[in-house]
Order: structure tokens, then C-alpha cells, then sequence
């Protein structure tokens, strides 16, 4: 057992600070309460106890092509199968693959992440390799994988069919690069397995202005309007969606993915995220690419704060931010965590409190020294040597 004491806990879905103790047991939070007693006691006085962070969008084998291609344009640098990334890609070792991701997930778990969600390439080969790269570590990761057969013009349903249901045996589903890749009967019959199966289904969308306008002109229907005909359970970024599609988007209910940061490395825009709140769509945040971004979620959410207000000329909620990055994500990939309640899992995060206010004292104070802590699913780490371990 483990005692959090006497920290500022920011309890609940709505992240509402109480002074109390935490008490786990296994990977559980057993009681939240001043009173709870017993276990290892980390003390927590001065401290902020919140939920650790979950990255909802993340690609972490572009690891081996970190700030290269910095300048050129974004299908010059991603777009398959030809694109700088796959290039380099196609040319690293396993070993160093692994090695790499190995590296970047120490990244995350030093910058308080626990749990995220990684676009695979590479085919069931991909997925394994992520395997590998996690296998001794405790963090949580929720792999989507992909298939080259969803690229071939001519490939038979059948071949889509067959694919897919192996990708998705050892994933939580699958996350497509875009709609300029690949048809919309291959789209929608990803779609529909991952339905049946209750896996995810997540497709890029209205990254940038011309993808739109490609969409429009070929097929007479925005990419946004595409996923969601296709069924489409996760879109990823929204950077250039027109209103209509925001409107269909909330109709419907789907979650999206915001990646601010990436988006301005790549001068493709900035995600209205303050427009996509006000109409209650379901906001999740993530870093996206390892060549443009460095996986730390610190960043992402301060950058996500003063871009939103900026753009927006209006005030934005950092708790609604913090939300992004933490009970909205728990609650659509149905972790039972991101959120501080007696019966969830034990992802916590214990960073000293820097400031009056416990959530901007996270989103734009907290570095990896201020972390006091990390526990995922009731294991704790410590960094020792910028390096983050399992306590023995
Ligand atoms: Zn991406």
C-alpha cells in the first residue's frame, strides 16, 4: 500500500481541489480522505496530486527522425508511402527502433505521462516492436495499428478484411494517416471491424487547408464529412475544418484529437479548440509527431492554453485544458483513469505547487524536477539521473 498525504488533490471529473490523502492499493485508489492511514507514505504537503498525463496522439517511432526535414512541406515530410519519415523509416534497424522509442518513453514517463495513444506503422511487425520497447516498463501503451494492403488501389475487401482483423487483435484498433491515401469503401470497412470489434478507429482529418479543399474538389465532401460518413470513431487534429463539419463533428459526438504544437511547426494553422468547446465536442490533446514535437504534455497543454486564447481573443479555462490531457482521454478510451476517485486505477502525479493556482501551476510552471512522484497503475517511478525507474 501507498499513503499520498496531506497533498492538494485535484479530485473528480471536474479536477476540484481537496486537501486529503490518497490511499493505493495494487494499481487501485482504495479511498480518498484526510483521514486515510497506512502503507508507504509519500508526503505530499506543498505539493498538487492529480491525475498523471495521458498523450492522446502520439507517433513514436518517428523518434529516429527528430527536427529533421524541419522547413519543408508537411507531404513532403509524412505522407506515405513516400514521405521523409517512411524513407527513414524503411532504413532503421529494429534495434535502433526500439532503442529509440525506449528513449522517448522515458521522456514521457519524466514529463508525468502514464498512458498514450501511439499511431503503429509497420504492419503487425510495428506492433511489435512497440511491444518490445515497452515490455519492461509499466507505462500504458495503447497501440493503433495499420496495414499496407489499406494503400493499394487495387486491393480486394476481403485483403482489407483479413488485415485488419489481425492488426487489431493486438492493439486497442486502428489510426489511418489520412484520406489521400487511401478509399472510402477501405475506410468504412475498417471502420465497421473496429465497430463490431469495440475497437478505435482514428483518422487524421482537415490537418491543413489543401486536404480539404483536395477532398471537396475530388469527391464533393470535406475529409471531415468523409470520417464521419465512414464511421470514424477518433479524428485527429481539425486544424482547418469548416463550420459545417464542426456541427457534424458535435452532432455526432466524436471525440477529437488537438495537437497545437505540431501544427505550428508545420505553419498549417491552429485547431480552434476554443470554438469545438463551446459546441461540446469531446477535446482530447496530444503531441503528435516525435520529428517536430518532444513528447512532453507540460508543453502541449501551455502551448494549447495561450494559442486558444490568442487565437480566440477570448479567456480559456486551463482546468479545461488540464481535462484534455487527463479525464477526457480516461473517459473515451475507457481506462478508468485520468480522473482521482476511489475504484480507478493509480496513475498519479505528485509535482510541487509553484504557484496560487494548482492548474496553471502544472500547465505553465511544472518541469520534470518539480515532479515529486509518478505512480502508473500503483507502481511508482523516481528520476534518478534524468533516467525514470521502477522503485524497487
Ligand atoms: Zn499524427
Amino acid at each position: 500500500m501507498i499513503n499520498i498525504e496531506n497533498g492538494l488533490v485535484l479530485h473528480g471529473p471536474e479536477l476540484e481541489p481537496i486537501k486529503s490523502n490518497i490511499l493505493i492499493e495494487d494499481n487501485l485508489i482504495l479511498e480518498i480522505s484526510p483521514h486515510a492511514s497506512g502503507g508507504e507514505k509519500i508526503d505530499a504537503e506543498g505539493c498538487i496530486v492529480s491525475p498523471s498525463l495521458i498523450n492522446s496522439h502520439v507517433h513514436l517511432g518517428d523518434s529516429v527522425a527528430k527536427d529533421v526535414g524541419d522547413g519543408e512541406p508537411i507531404e513532403k515530410l509524412v505522407k506515405p508511402p513516400h514521405g521523409l519519415k517512411h524513407q527513414i523509416l524503411t532504413e532503421t534497424s529494429p534495434q535502433t527502433m526500439v532503442k529509440s522509442m525506449k528513449s522517448s518513453i522515458n521522456d514521457m514517463l519524466s514529463t508525468g505521462t502514464t498512458s498514450f495513444l501511439d499511431f503503429r506503422e509497420g504492419d503487425l511487425h510495428g506492433l511489435e516492436l512497440l511491444k518490445k520497447a515497452t515490455d519492461d516498463i509499466p507505462i500504458n501503451a495503447l497501440p493503433l495499428g495499420r496495414h499496407k494492403s489499406f494503400l493499394d488501389p487495387n486491393v480486394e475487401l476481403s485483403q482489407v478484411e483479413k488485415a485488419c482483423h489481425e492488426i487489431i487483435k493486438p492493439s486497442q484498433g486502428i489510426g489511418l494517416s489520412g484520406f489521400g491515401e487511401i478509399s472510402d469503401e477501405v475506410a468504412r470497412t475498417i471502420t465497421q471491424i473496429c465497430h463490431d470489434e469495440g475497437k478505435i478507429s482514428a483518422i487524421h482529418v482537415a490537418e491543413y487547408e489543401k486536404v480539404q479543399k483536395e477532398s471537396l474538389e475530388r469527391t464533393g465532401a470535406t475529409e471531415v464529412e468523409r470520417a464521419i460518413e465512414a464511421g470514424f470513431n477518433l479524428l485527429i487534429h481539425l486544424t482547418s475544418p469548416l463550420d459545417s463539419d464542426l456541427k457534424l463533428v458535435a452532432d455526432n459526438d466524436i471525440p477529437v484529437v488537438s495537437c497545437p504544437r505540431s501544427n505550428g511547426a508545420l505553419s498549417v494553422g491552429i485547431p480552434p479548440i476554443k470554438k469545438m468547446w463551446d459546441m461540446e465536442i469531446k477535446l482530447l490533446l496530444g503531441t503528435d509527431n516525435l520529428m517536430f514535437n518532444s513528447p512532453n504534455m507540460f508543453r502541449e497543454m501551455e502551448y494549447a492554453l495561450k494559442v486558444t486564447r490568442g487565437l480566440s481573443k477570448k479567456y480559456f479555462p486551463p482546468k479545461e485544458i488540464l481535462k484534455m490531457a487527463t479525464v477526457n482521454p480516461g473517459q473515451v478510451f475507457k481506462l478508468n483513469s485520468g480522473c482521482l476517485e476511489e475504484g480507478r486505477r493509480a496513475d498519479v502525479m505528485v509535482t510541487q505547487q509553484l504557484s496560487m493556482d494548482p492548474v496553471l501551476s502544472i500547465i505553465n510552471r511544472t518541469e520534470p524536477g518539480n515532479i515529486k512522484a509518478l505512480i502508473s497503475g500503483g507502481i511508482i517511478f523516481s528520476g534518478k539521473n534524468n533516467v525514470f525507474l521502477e522503485e524497487k
